[in-house]
Parts: structure tokens; sequence; C-alpha cells
């Protein structure tokens, strides 16, 4: 049996993680929860799954929800705030943390899981490439480790062979016969939009996207591309690859989540329907498989696969994040907080799509920082980083 805390438990990721949970009772158990407000859907969860242990990062809600549960008799222990988000990362009885917070908040909480030697499922992204090699640094001098469930990185993972596996961001791509990844991506809501179209488009339209279902900051990502260049990011750091090992394809069917090539010429491919579940699921089994309660794959029914070059002149923001990747670690945390206000800003109506580009580049050229040489360092270019962001927003809003 499995003991697995779920950060972020009330999103999108965290309700597929907690659907591939209760499919195996015998296999994995939730020991605790964490959200930040959704008390409605918290209350939900601990109901269905009796954790030991919720935590919320907002005060009011945590008091809320305790209220609730103490009206069901329930048996869970109810925390608030940050330090008590942290903690339920890095309980003893803990094997496995998915890490499934949105943005930057997810940061310390991953730390705490790695500092304590979980294994851990990473979705938020923005927890790694902010921190680039720190993070890296602290995950190789743990017991601790990541396995992605990220679609295009799990995809990847199962294509690389054990040794890499085990030895995530270490070991060279090359002395294992790899020529280069392939990260593929569906090109988002808007990948066949004219330029001019794109500055008229709405939040919602933004939000739905045509083969996943995802939270709002990762579906306005997805619709600019930034995702993907978070995902190139993610990549580099996760796999060790060069920027010359790192191919980006546009494959609007969503069936091939990316591919390995090897240097005998053998392209390894990973597919499967559009279901983060599959990912969820090898991740919680691995290094074993077991069988999978989601649909599988119909050539019969799907019978084309494209795939295209990016468009970097209408998508600018996957080119802005892999040129900030080269330019340093300074630069990637800043265009992360940047992108997080600019979104933010967009899905509160404040700007419109095309200015989150906007913001996010004049963000990164108004900014001059330092190598970071430790998390704190991070926390402060995270900081101030935002607060020029907002200025930035406030210069452009409607
Ligand atoms: P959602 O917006 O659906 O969910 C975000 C979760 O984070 C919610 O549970 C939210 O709680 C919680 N949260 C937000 N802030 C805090 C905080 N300060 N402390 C504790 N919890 C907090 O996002 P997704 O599930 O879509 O995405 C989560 C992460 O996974 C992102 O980093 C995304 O890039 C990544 N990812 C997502 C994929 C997807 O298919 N959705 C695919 C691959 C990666 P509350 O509900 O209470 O606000």
């Amino acid at each position: 049996m499995k003991n697995i805390t779920i950060l972020g438990s009330t999103g999108v990721v965290g309700n597929n993680a907690l659907s591939v949970i209760q499919s195996y009772p015998d296999l994995f158990t939730v020991v605790a929860l964490v959200a930040n407000k959704n008390v409605t859907m918290l209350l939900k969860q601990c109901l269905a799954f009796s954790p030991i242990w919720v935590a919320m990062n907002d005060k009011k809600s945590a008091y809320l929800l305790q209220r609730e549960l103490q009206d069901r008799q329930s048996k869970t222990h109810v925390l608030f705030g940050a330090t008590a988000v942290s903690k339920l990362a890095s309980l003893p009885q803990i094997d496995h943390v998915v890490s499934a917070i949105v943005g930057m908040a997810g940061l310390l909480p991953t730390l705490s899981a790695i500092r304590s030697g979980k294994t851990i499922l990473l979705a938020n992204k923005e927890s790694l490439i902010t921190c680039g090699s720190l993070f890296m640094k602290e995950l190789t001098s743990s017991k601790a480790k990541i396995i992605p469930i990220d679609t295009e990185h799990n995809a990847i993972f199962q294509l690389l062979p054990l040794k890499i596996q085990e030895n995530l961001g270490v070991s060279a791509l090359k002395t294992h016969g790899i020529k280069n990844i392939i990260l593929t991506g569906s090109g988002g809501p808007f990948y066949k939009f004219s330029i001019p179209d794109l500055s008229h488009v709405t939040p919602n339209q933004a939000c739905i996207h045509p083969n996943w279902s995802m939270g709002k900051k990762i579906s306005v990502d997805s619709a600019t591309m930034m995702n993907k260049g978070l995902e190139y990011a993610e990549a580099r750091l996760l796999f060790n690859a060069s920027h010359s090992e790192m191919t980006i394809l546009i494959h609007p069917e969503s069936i091939v989540h990316s591919m390995v090539q090897y240097c005998d010429g053998s392209v390894l491919a990973q597919l499967s329907i559009p279901d983060i579940k599959i990912a969820i699921l090898y991740a919680l089994s691995w290094p074993k498989r077991i069988h999978s309660k989601s649909d599988f794959l119909s050539f019969f029914k799907q019978k084309t696969l494209s795939f295209f070059e990016p468009d970097l002149i209408k998508f600018p923001c996957l080119k802005l994040a892999i040129d900030a990747f080269s330019e340093g670690q300074a630069a990637m945390t800043v265009l992360n907080a940047a992108n997080e206000i600019a979104v933010q800003s967009f899905l509160d109506f404040k700007i419109s799509f095309d200015k989150i580009f906007i913001v996010n580049i004049e963000t990164l050229t108004s900014s001059c920082f330092s190598d970071p040489q430790c998390i704190e360092d991070i926390l402060e270019i995270d900081r101030i980083s935002r607060v020029l962001a907002m200025k930035k927003v406030s210069s452009l809003s409607f």
C-alpha cells in the first residue's frame, strides 16, 4: 500500500489523481490533501477519502472546513497556512507526493517533499523551472525521486533507459545513445487563428482546449504556447538535455505525447488517448505497469497523426521562454513571475490576450538580476518581478 499526499487536490490534476487512487483501493491510500480555498470541493474529498490530515493555505477557508467536518463527526485534522502545506508534503508515513499546486505557490511544498526523500509525481512545472539547477541539486543530494506526470515529460520518461529514469537530470543523453528529445504539443485552441484575431480572444475561449481539460492558468499558457516554452525548460532540466537535443513539434491530435530519437535512427514514441490519468497511474505504479481503467487508443478510430513546426511569430511566448532559459536562471524566474501576473490579469479582463507577451517581455527587459545562489534569492527575484509585472499591467490595462 502506497501512502499519498496530494498538493492541489481540488484542481484538475488533483481530482484526476484522486480518481486513479479510488480505482485501486488495495494499492493506494490518501493520507493528506492540500488546497488553497475551495472548501466545498475539499469537504467532498474528505468525506470520500477520509484523509488523516488536510491543509488549506487560506486560514478562513480552513476554519470553515473544520466546522463542516466537525458537524459530520469526521476524524480528519485540519491545518492552515503555507507551513502546514509544506508539513503535509513531508509526513514520515508518506511515500508519494502529487505536486499539483498551480504556479510558484507549489515551490516550497515540493522542496519540502524532496528534502524528506519522497517520490514526487511532478505536475507543478513552475517549481522546477523557477529554480532550475538549485532544484535539481536538492533532488540529487536527497533520496527523493521525481516522476513527471506532465503528459509530455511522462512520455519522455517512459521512453528513456532505466538508468536515466533512476538518476534524472544527471546522465548525459549521448552516453545512452540518445540523439534528441521530440517534445510534442497540440498548439492550443488558437493554433489556426490569425495574428490580428488573437487580440480579440476572450478568457473563456482561451480556457477551452480542444483535447484536454485543464485549470485556467495552464489553459491560458497553452493558448499562448508559453506552456510549451515552460515544458521545454522542464525537459532540459529533468533530462539534462542541451538546446540542440530538443525539438518541438506541433501535433494537433494529442495522441503522440512525445518521442525520443536514438542515434541509430530509431524513434520511440509514447501514444495514448489524451488522459492525464494514464500518466498518473504509470507514475504511481512505476517501475511496474498495472491495468488502466482509462479508455485504450484505437487506431481504427484515430486514423490521422499530423506534425508541424511551431509558429514562433504567432506565438512569441514560446520563443521568449526558450531564450530566457538560455539566458540563465534569473531570466527564467522573472519570466515565470511575469507570466503568472499577466495570465491572471488576462483572466481578470485587465489586459487583452496579446498583451500577455508584452507584459512578459517588458518585465524581462526591465529587470537585471545576478544568478541566484539559493532558494531565498529565487523567492526575492520572484517577488520583485511580480511588482514590476503588475506595474506593466497597470500601464496596459483597458
Ligand atoms: P488548477 O487550477 O485546476 O488547480 C490548482 C490547485 O492548486 C488547486 O487545488 C488549488 O486550490 C491549489 N492551490 C493554488 N494555490 C495554492 C496555495 N497557495 N496553497 C495550496 N494550494 C494551492 O490547476 P491544474 O490542476 O490544471 O494544474 C496544476 C499544476 O499542474 C500546474 O502547475 C500545471 O501547469 C500543471 N499541469 C497541469 C496539467 C493539466 O492537465 N491540468 C497537465 C500538466 C501539468 P483551490 O482549488 O482551493 O484554489
